[in-house]
């Protein structure tokens, strides 16, 4: 059978369109990357090109693994070769080749985030400059900054051996000293890789004719996702041969808040594009919700999907009255799905951001149901979380583990040397590590770490105090800040490692509300987490799969869950704080592609509770609200009132990101409920109604400022 027989007309259509510059626009599962495998079985086994001549880019490892399969399952020789590739393999493979023109060896480096760390304290250090987290990624950040702005030049000015600021290296600043460090050590960061191949191009015609002529054919997948480096590179090795062909979905760019660039899709300049209609991944219940959510977009070409698959139940909406049920309900419906099949791989549970993982995590943990977090960590084996969990530890009780993980963290200047030394006297004296340093603090004195480990005791002793009188969550909330660890990750580059720590928090809140509030001791919180923190787990196989939803793209399952669907969460406040209604488009596209990954059943839900996002408590995402109310089944016992809460925090939102005032619900004279001051008279409104003022007794003095926000 020829592979053209597994294809519809349309899909046909592209894959025998292989000379010229060519389009595919399509809807999500509508055959994309399969057309791009099948044009390259076509071109090898109908045609006769040596697969060495084609370029077939994807966006990520993990998609260039799954190219890799599907094309060899249909290449007669099962040979795909090494041009199946992301655009940064592709780069590599150039400069391996021809690096040695710009006096690099073939053998350059290529650093990873450990490297480019060290290298940026050896550059403090050569400045005399502090080497504490916040400035070795504050120089990272100057580094790229100075790279793509102010001198996207640098490769000329700098790395070049004949380069004018390669010798004179007097009055150099910190960055300047961090490129030419590299230049030196012949060693690129990440995004040097395209830089460079940019360079070569542009500089050594041989290098940029040799590829021009050697690659024949051009496929590149999610190009709505490519940023102006990537186009420059897929424009100049195209040139000789005009063989482009380019694939993408403009409703499913995820990536603008990176750089990329989905307009160029819809602007290139081709000679043919063909549009895929037809899905083949979901069923309509499925599509019908995909279709109701992105035609909310106004800046869209308006296209629908369609599909020829039998019906299959509708969408659910599940709501839970908190968090614990959430992941309770969804722990529960993939055992029921999974049980005879022992098949956890075909389910996926996506969500918008990382920290979102926690509970549901644990809920998998507590049923003893196999799990992977696909490109990440487990929450309770990140960094952040280890070190949280590692403070708390060290309060309750003497824990060598914990005090060694913690005593350099923050930085307190306390190295190698030291902790050496501090070893010795704990062994000789027969202490913990914690009662060593107590005790022998005065050998520290006239080093710079003697006053940060004289706060360090004191904040560690004081919390061995408190923590007989204070909640675990308050207890936690105060080390976090005393100890300097709250600060260091609001000022760290990946904002992620706060939510985390918010979500560690806001999780032993709910842990304490259910268990009525302050009765649990710190030993027993830290007895009962040691369940989720030392789980063994099986690493691949059959396993329920957990990711990002932007780790999700191009990927698709049998059953899918969206989670943590609440406004503010998803859409992303935050996103929508920094990048306004821009942002609001893409996230509704990123729901799009959560909801497209499902084949067969999707599930939506979301819970009561806190939302550390908006200050808020939590509402149904709006995202909900645009889903035509009949493609849905509703489970889970939920208030009317939460609808209206979820339509004025959308609003609310809203007209903060437009730059409006905030609209006011209250008037003086309402009666309002408070979760803890009970019942209140509204005796004023602040002009923009952000904050109330509360009479919540007979006279003054039970008067409160309440932000109006907190009563939604
Ligand atoms: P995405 O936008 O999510 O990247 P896509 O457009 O790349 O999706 P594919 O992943 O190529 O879509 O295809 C989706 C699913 O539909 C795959 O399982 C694929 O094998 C199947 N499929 C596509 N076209 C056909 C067809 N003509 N016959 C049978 N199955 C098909
Ligand atoms: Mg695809």
């Amino acid at each position: 059978m020829d592979i053209l027989d597994n294809l519809n007309d349309k899909q046909k259509e592209a894959v025998l369109a292989t000379e010229g510059k060519i389009r595919v626009v399509a809807g999500a599962g509508s055959g994309k990357t399969r057309v791009l495998a099948h044009r390259f079985a076509h071109l090898v086994n109908n045609i006769g090109i040596d697969p060495g001549n084609i370029l077939c880019m994807t966006f990520t490892n993990k998609a260039t693994q799954e190219m890799r399969t599907r094309i060899s399952k249909l290449v007669a020789s099962g040979n795909t070769n090494d041009f199946v590739c992301t655009i940064h393999g592709f780069c590599v493979k150039v400069l391996r080749r021809d690096i040695h023109r710009i006096g690099f060896p073939k053998s350059f480096s290529i650093l990873d985030d450990d490297d480019a760390e060290m290298l940026a304290k050896k550059v403090l250090e050569l400045h005399g400059l502090d080497r504490t987290k916040k400035v070795v990624e504050g120089l990272r950040k100057d580094v790229a900054y100075f790279k793509k702005i102010t001198c996207p030049n640098y490769i000329m000015e700098y790395i070049l051996p004949e380069a004018p600021k390669y010798k004179d290296v007097s009055d150099f600043t910190p960055v300047e000293t961090f490129i030419h460090y590299q230049a030196l050590n012949y060693c690129l960061e990440f995004d040097d890789i395209i830089n460079f191949t940019l360079h070569l191009f542009n500089t050594f015609e041989d290098v940029c004719s040799y590829w021009q002529r050697n690659l024949n054919y051009i496929m590149v997948d999610e190009v709505q996702d490519c940023n102006g480096s990537d186009w420059s590179i897929m424009n100049i090795i195209s040139d000789f041969y005009n063989n482009l062909f380019i694939v993408g979905d403009p409703d499913q760019a995820i990536y603008e808040w990176r750089g990329a660039l989905p307009q160029s899709f819809i602007d290139w300049n081709c000679d043919k594009t063909i549009v895929l209609a037809e899905n083949y991944r979901s069923t309509p219940n499925i599509l019908d919700v995909a279709n109701c959510v992105i035609s909310n977009n106004t800046n869209r070409i308006p296209k629908d999907l369609f599909t020829e698959k039998p019906s299959h139940d509708n969408v659910i909406h599940f709501h839970g009255e908190n968090e614990g049920k959430e992941a309770a309900w969804i722990a529960q419906k993939i055992q029921s799905l999974c049980e005879k099949s022992g098949n956890f791989s075909d389910c996926a549970i996506l969500y918008r951001a990382s920290h979102l993982s926690r509970g549901i995590e644990q809920e998998l943990l507590r049923k003893k149901i196999p799990y992977t977090i696909w490109g990440g960590v487990r929450f309770f084996e990140r960094k952040e979380i280890k070190d949280a969990l590692c403070y708390l530890r060290l309060i309750a009780g003497d824990d060598d583990l914990a005090f060694s993980r913690i005593v350099n963290t923050p930085s307190r200047r306390f190295g190698d040397t030291s902790m050496k030394k501090l070893q010795s006297m704990a062994s000789e004296q027969y202490l913990s590590l914690y009662d060593a340093l107590r005790e022998n603090i005065e050998s520290w004195h006239n080093t710079k770490s003697y006053a940060p480990l004289k706060n360090f005791i004191s904040l560690i002793d004081d919390c061995r105090e408190l923590k007989d009188v204070s909640s675990v969550s308050e207890l936690l909330n105060y080390v976090l800040k005393e100890s300097g660890l709250s600060e260091m990750y609001r000022t760290d580059t990946e904002v992620e490692r706060l939510e985390n720590i918010e979500e560690l928090i806001s999780s032993i809140r709910f842990y304490e509300s259910a268990n009525n509030d302050n009765e649990i001791s710190l030993n027993t919180y830290l007895q009962d987490i040691a369940l989720f923190t030392n789980a063994d787990y099986k690493k691949d196989g059959k396993t329920v799969k957990l990711m990002t939803i932007h780790q999700a793209k191009g990927l698709e399952f049998p059953y899918v869950f969206v989670i943590g669907l609440s406004e503010g969460i998803f859409p992303s406040h935050r996103s929508m704080r920094e990048r306004k209604l821009a942002a609001l488009e893409e996230e509704r596209r990123l729901m799009y592609v959560a909801i497209t990954r499902a084949e067969e059943l999707l599930f939506l839900t979301e819970s009561e509770g806190y939302n550390f996002q908006t200050s808020t408590d939590k509402f149904p995402s709006r995202f909900l609200t645009e889903i035509q109310q009949s493609f849905l089944i509703r489970e889970g016992e939920m208030e009317e009132s939460l609808w209206k809460g979820s339509k004025f925090l959308s609003d609310t939102i809203d007209r903060e990101i437009t730059g409006l005032m905030p609209i006011s619900r209250f008037n003086v004279g309402d009666e309002i409920a408070h979760q803890y001051l009970g019942h209140g008279i509204v005796i004023e409104v602040s002009p923009d109604g952000s904050r109330l003022k509360v009479r919540f007794g007979s006279d003054e003095t039970s008067d409160r400022f309440i932000m109006a926000k907190a009563l939604l």
